[in-house]
């Protein structure tokens, strides 16, 4: 099988209008994206499996948008201020600046197959601490009193609303509240095409806990994360738990595991799982004066803190790479994404055979009608058919049908798995039905070829 790089990913996702390069016609900005048609459905596809998982599927835990712009103070409690910051080192030769902690995975400015430090031209600086938030002015004034900052995660706009969702909403501990939303952050080294963006989307859930039950829940959200990923047709065989050594914790973290996917690059941190203890909430209630804890019948304590992390760029960019497959079909070449179709984009095309033919485009507009109304759909009547089911399989529609004279006769119409290329005749009438049905049911991914 054909090997899957980033830019065979990168490139399809420009021809397919899943990514396109920010700020394109002025020569981009450094790591940064905007997402196309396809790219808007897949991401908010995986963002309603997260919300829906979660919060319908669950009864445990509920819904949170805060603001990216929070009183700073909330920066300062959390501890960003101070320690939101990685290693920073120069290159006095190249002029590259890098992560200290992180040279394997870069390049040497002037011989990119070195490390930077490897070549005897490098001459690096000691490591500087560099704080990764964004800082901006909020009001009128642009002086120390107005600075403000641009989230570098969501989950401190979760702790700073514990009060309010404990007295708004019948929680009680264990319960978690999850938000979706937009991040920030200034890294020294973005890149890998959407992997390590500036702008990026979170996907956070605050679990909060008796402080006997911490690690017990922990190990639950591992698997339960993990079994998410599974469960939308990502390869087992593809992700691994890490855990962190005590030297790369985080300072709010007690214990955290990562879950790594096997990206074309080498295995890396798709999802974070945290044990945040009681680090968060006692550090707002001591800068906010505010009591942040749970208080029961005959109990009160602080709650201890599960947190899953991850980001929507870095699950769309595993989603892609494991649906991505380049193939021959009858001595012609295919890319396909095999997405699961709950994820993928568009679930149904609806294709005239002949697209000049009148009373094949009234049958599969009639069609097309019918299905939108409950699903993503595409009527498509331009080019041949085979290049039309090529489109179709490169944003990896599940399912193509397929209009022709037969349907005219009898009420007929072909349905053309994506996956295995099977054709079916299957009324019309049962069509979205039938769809519908199979939406429901579990897919998985052909195991490695
Ligand atoms: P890394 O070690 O890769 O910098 P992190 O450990 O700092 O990541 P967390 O703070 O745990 O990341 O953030 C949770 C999740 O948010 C990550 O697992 C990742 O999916 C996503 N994420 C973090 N930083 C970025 C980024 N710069 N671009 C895209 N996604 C990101």
């Amino acid at each position: 099988m054909a090997e899957v790089t980033i830019e065979k990913v990168a490139a399809l996702c420009r021809r397919r209008a899943f990514v396109f390069p920010s700020s394109d016609i002025y020569g981009g900005l450094g790591s940064a994206y905007d997402y196309g048609h396809y790219g808007v459905l897949l991401r908010q596809n995986i963002k309603n499996e997260w919300l829906r998982a979660l919060t319908q599927e669950r009864e445990d835990v509920v819904a949170l948008d805060s603001a990216i712009i929070l009183n700073p103070q909330v920066w300062a409690a959390s501890g960003h201020i101070g320690g939101f910051s990685d290693p920073m080192v120069d290159c006095r030769t190249c002029k590259l600046r890098f992560r200290a902690d992180d040279l394997e995975h870069a390049s040497c400015g002037r011989r990119p197959s070195k490390h930077p430090g490897e070549t005897p031209d490098c001459d690096l600086t000691e490591a500087r601490e560099f704080n990764l938030m964004f800082e901006t002015f909020v009001g009128p004034l642009r002086d120390t009193q107005s600075v403000a900052y641009l989230r570098p995660e969501t989950a401190q706009g979760i702790f700073v609303n514990f009060k309010n969702v404990v007295s708004s909403m019948r929680v009680k501990p264990p319960f978690g509240i999850a938000q979706i939303g937009k991040s920030f952050r200034n890294e020294i080294t973005p890149g890998n095409f959407i992997f390590r963006l500036r702008e990026f989307e979170q996907m956070e859930m605050e679990f909060f806990v008796p402080p006997s039950e911490a690690q017990q829940w922990h190990a639950y959200w591992i698997d339960e994360r993990l079994r998410w990923f599974t469960s939308l047709g990502l390869r087992e065989s593809n992700l691994r738990i890490r855990e962190h050594g005590p030297d790369e914790l985080s300072h709010y973290s007690s214990a955290t595991s990562d879950i790594e996917y096997l990206y074309p690059i080498g295995w890396l941190e798709l999802e974070g799982v945290a044990n945040r203890g009681d680090y968060d909430l006692r550090q707002h209630a001591e800068h906010s004066g505010t009591a942040l804890e749970w208080v029961g019948h005959d109990e009160r304590y602080v709650p201890h803190v599960i947190e899953p992390a991850v980001g929507v760029d870095r699950s769309m960019l595993a989603f892609l790479c494991d649906a991505y497959h380049e193939e021959e079909v009858a001595g012609r070449p295919r890319t396909v994404l095999r997405l699961h179709p709950r994820i993928a984009p568009v679930k149904a095309a609806v294709l005239p055979l002949i697209g000049k033919d009148t009373a094949m485009v009234e049958h599969a507009r009639a069609l097309y009608e019918d299905l939108r109304r409950v699903m993503t759909a595409e009527y498509d009547d331009s080019a041949a058919i085979g290049k039309r089911y090529r489109r179709q399989d490169e944003i990896g529609t599940p399912w193509g049908l397929t209009i022709d004279e037969q349907t005219l006769q009898d009420g007929t119409v072909t349905l053309r798995d994506r996956d295995t290329l099977e054709q079916e005749r299957i009324p019309v009438a049962g069509a979205r039905d039938l769809l519908l049905e199979r939406l429901q049911q579990p897919w998985s991914p052909a195991p490695h070829e």
